[in-house]
């Protein structure tokens, strides 16, 4: 075998290998952690999850044929790989669905009124899947990709609604304007465009539908971005670093939802250990977070080490108040 590897794609084989050798050989459960930043691309490691179910009877010429173009790895290396851990039976995947993590989004609904906090590119995906046929508006927490690439698919709710109020700061908007100008067109105008309401908003509670709405105003590294609190419920996300002036307005919480993105430190988000210590010192009856990455680990693994009151938010969960 090591005759056909090149050295790298050796180095990254036998990591891979003892990896998985280590923790059988210890008697755990023998769940390969896909996150080792040089072990193996992701690309790869997410293909395989995905295709977990057919794993055992799919061909592994397949797989090898699939991902090698996107990893770095050669297609006959890879497939050494694959055969090898394949034959040794030392590779559970995890197929716990709270794994597939979609980008972040909430809908809050009381009565027959649903609010969507942020439109990511899968709130088409997200709307389907909960088979949402209307809604009421959308509040944008800040203008990244992640929370606003779906926009165009607020089409179909255009259609039956005529138009769909948004609510943001104005930055927010002017950015949407910029990069969605079909959308905001006055002038020969695109009938199929989604039809926006916009409503610029700032950092003073309004009224939704008899609920108050309370923006928070939050850093996201160093932009000022909106986090909401609707009754007592705050959904926080993208946040580093808040005001102790904001703070206030994050009292007697029931449900505080805030992003907790990986293990390590990052610049723009907060990590688990200081969601944790944001949780602690806001102190709202339940915590939830989201906004999570694949470097935070699997669903069941975390949740395990969270206090009583804090867990994991997964795809398609729903809390009732
Ligand atoms: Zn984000």
């Amino acid at each position: 075998m090591d005759k056909l590897l090149d050295p790298h794609t050796k180095k990254i084989c036998d990591a891979l290998l003892s990896d998985i050798v280590r923790t059988a050989d210890n008697g755990e459960e023998s769940t390969v952690k896909f996150f080792r930043k040089d072990l193996i691309s992701m690309t790869i490691w997410l293909f395989i999850l995905k295709s977990y179910n057919e794993y055992k009877t799919i061909n592994i010429e397949d797989i090898a044929r699939e991902i090698a173009p996107s990893s770095r790895i050669s297609k006959p290396s890879l497939r050494l790989i694959l055969e090898n851990a394949k034959i040794k039976k030392f590779i559970r995947f995890v197929d716990n669905p709270k794994d597939n993590r979609l980008r972040s989004s909430i809908m809050i609904s009381w009565n027959d009124i649903r609010y969507i906090i942020d439109c990511g590119p899968d709130f088409r995906q997200q709307m389907l899947r909960e088979n949402i046929q209307s809604i009421n508006g959308v509040l944008f927490t800040h203008e990244h990709a992640d929370h606003t690439a779906g926009i165009d698919d607020l089409r179909p709710y255009t259609y039956k609604m005529g138009e769909v109020p948004i609510y943001a700061q104005k930055r927010v908007i002017e950015n949407l304007k910029v990069r969605f100008s079909y959308i905001f067109e006055t002038v020969n105008r695109y009938a199929g465009a989604p039809k926006l309401t916009e409503n610029i908003i700032d950092y003073k509670t309004f009224i939704l539908n008899g609920i108050n709405v309370s923006p928070i105003a939050i850093m996201h590294g160093n932009l000022p971005i909106t986090a909401y609190r609707f009754g007592n419920v705050a959904y926080i996300t993208d946040l580093k670093t808040i005001s102790d002036q904001e703070k206030k307005k994050l009292k007697n919480l029931d449900i505080l939802i805030v992003n907790a993105l990986r293990i390590a430190a990052h610049p723009t988000h907060l990590n688990l250990e200081e969601a944790l210590a944001f949780v602690n010192e806001i102190k709202p009856k339940k915590a939830y977070f989201t906004h999570i990455s694949h470097k935070l680990g699997f669903h069941e693994d975390v949740e395990r080490t969270l206090p009583e009151n804090v867990f994991l938010s997964y795809d398609g969960l729903s809390i009732s108040l």
